[in-house]
């Protein structure tokens, strides 16, 4: 269905209009408006290839970056800094003179009046007219329902939980070094990891290299290489989607890494001293102050939002149901990708995303050319793989399986290949080098009052420090000491 390209000249909200000039009626060529709802893997890749033809371009996203999100727990873990995974987006967008980079957050969809609703930065309303709207807003942590595991476990999904999660695994062991009993630093030193995913497994995998390798000479009071490490899965196996074959190989690496890999196990209570985990051997309490939680995602509200504005149906990981050119049924001009749709049982995998924002500019620009639209979107599956350590990853590529250094080198390429920027991926090489081929890590530093401020220090805290609570960390235990006067 082709898109009219002529619409009278309608003044922007923030432009003077003469009040007593009588305006001849006008109707002039104006330019396709296309708004992006989200800057991630799919809004960008569209907004990229949209450079071509008669459009304005607005990308809206709550975050001033586009993330990198494979490379997160590299953030997490001390590698790499949040810079290098997640360039600014007006810095990557500035040469395309037709893209406006809006920081605001969508709040709904009016799709009779064709407007986006969201709220800028200090709470300003704001709405964005299109002709046609992709969404692409991507999906936040799921707790299966249960919200009370959100309290006291740590999730990876935003810049924001990487740097808090940084923080709490660094400050644990500076708290291990402190602790006044046994019991207390075999708390601070055990980090239970629920999940059993990439990401679980790569988390789990890069906090047992932290602790063995890098920080192995860097304490006096406790040693660090008696670090424990737990990866907690529900399902038989871990990266279960990689086959037997590798499942067990990335196990039997893990463990060599020291991490302690438990199968069949479900978390059924989560608190700010412990976990406590169910298994076929019965239920156990394990002491910890850090749980990291990397055990699921659903899409973000947006798109139930969507989906109820449009009467279009959501599956129960809240996805909004798209046709196979990835409209919304009903509204041809209104396309969803990536995390935040379902279509033909896809993953949520970037490749998806990055595919269909692709497909769906190509699809407009062919509408705004007047063509017909092409065929419906397929998926090429470019394979997976995880990085479990240093030298250590598994790939699966076309019915292809295999692991070790060779896996390692595959991922090594591939994730430089898709980083943004040519400074990032030069600085990702340097710091991986740092890592892997000697033993430091360079993001090693958080503040005193990102881990408690004064109240780590007891009453009065340190000079010139502010007496407040970080948020970021609620389980961080307040000191009973007080400070001498
Ligand atoms: C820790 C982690 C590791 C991963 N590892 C891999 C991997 O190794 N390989 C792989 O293929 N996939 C991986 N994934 C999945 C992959 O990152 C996602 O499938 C992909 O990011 C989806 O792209 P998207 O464009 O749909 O959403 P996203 O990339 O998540 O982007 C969504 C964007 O929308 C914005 N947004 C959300 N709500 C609003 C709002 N209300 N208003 C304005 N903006 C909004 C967000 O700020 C964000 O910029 C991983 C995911 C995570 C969390």
């Amino acid at each position: 269905m082709p898109i009219s390209q002529s619409a009278p000249v309608l003044p922007e909200p923030s432009q003077k209009v003469a009040p007593a000039t009588v305006q001849p009626a006008l109707t002039v060529a104006r330019r396709h408006r296309v708004v992006v709802v989200g800057g991630g893997f799919g809004g960008l890749l569209a907004t990229q290839f949209l450079r071509k033809g008669d459009l304005e371009v607005t990308l809206v996203d709550r975050t001033n970056h586009h993330l990198f999100q494979p490379l997160l727990y590299q953030v997490a873990t001390g590698i790499l800094s949040e810079g290098q995974i997640a360039p600014p987006l007006r810095g990557v967008l500035r040469k395309q003179k037709h893209v406006h980079v809006e920081l605001a957050e969508v709040t709904g969809f009016d799709l009779e009046h064709r407007t986006v609703v969201a709220v800028r930065p200090l709470g300003a309303a704001c709405t964005f007219p299109y002709d046609t709207l992709i969404v692409a807003s991507g999906s936040t942590t799921s707790y299966f329902g249960h919200d009370a595991l959100a309290q006291h476990s740590l999730p990876m999904k935003t810049i924001d939980d990487a740097l808090n999660l940084r923080r709490r695994i660094l400050a644990a062991f500076e708290l291990a070094e402190a602790a006044r009993s046994e019991a207390e630093r075999r708390t601070w030193l055990t980090f239970a990891v629920v999940g059993g995913g990439p990401t679980g497994c790569e988390v789990a995998g890069q906090i047992a290299e932290l602790a063995r390798r890098t920080l192995r000479q860097d304490f006096r009071a406790i040693d660090p290489t008696s670090a424990a490490v737990l990866l907690v899965e529900a399902d038989k196996q871990i990266l279960r989607g990689f086959g037997d074959r590798l499942s067990l190989k990335a196990t039997s690496g893990l463990e060599r890494m020291g991490v302690d890999v438990r199968t069949e196990t479900r978390v059924t209570s989560i608190d700010g001293d412990g976990i406590e985990v169910e298994s076929p051997g019965g239920r156990e309490r394990v002491a910890t102050h850090t749980v990291v939680w990397a055990a699921g995602v659903q899409a973000s509200p947006l798109a139930r939002i969507l989906a109820e504005a449009a009467g279009a149906e959501c599956d129960r990981a809240g996805r909004v149901a798209v046709g196979p050119d990835c409209t919304l049924p009903g509204h041809p001009e209104v396309f969803v990708i990536g995390d935040a749709m379902t279509l033909d049982g896809l993953p949520g995998v970037a490749a998806v995303a990055t595919q269909q924002g692709i497909y769906v500019a190509r699809t407009i620009r062919r509408r705004v050319e007047g063509k017909p639209d092409g065929k419906p979107f397929s998926y090429r599956d470019p394979g997976s793989m995880a990085a479990i350590g240093r030298g250590r990853a598994i790939v699966s590529f076309h019915g292809l399986r295999y692991g070790g250094l060779l896996g390692f080198l595959s991922w090594l390429f591939v994730h430089l290949a898709f980083l943004t920027g040519f400074r990032n991926r030069v600085g990702a090489l340097i710091s991986w080098s740092w890592a892997f081929i000697g033993r430091s890590r360079n993001q090693r530093t958080f503040t005193v009052e990102e881990i408690g401020g004064s109240d780590i220090y007891g009453r009065g805290g340190p000079q010139g420090s502010t007496p407040a609570r970080s948020r970021n960390c609620p389980d961080l235990p307040r000191s009973s000491a007080r400070r001498p006067r």
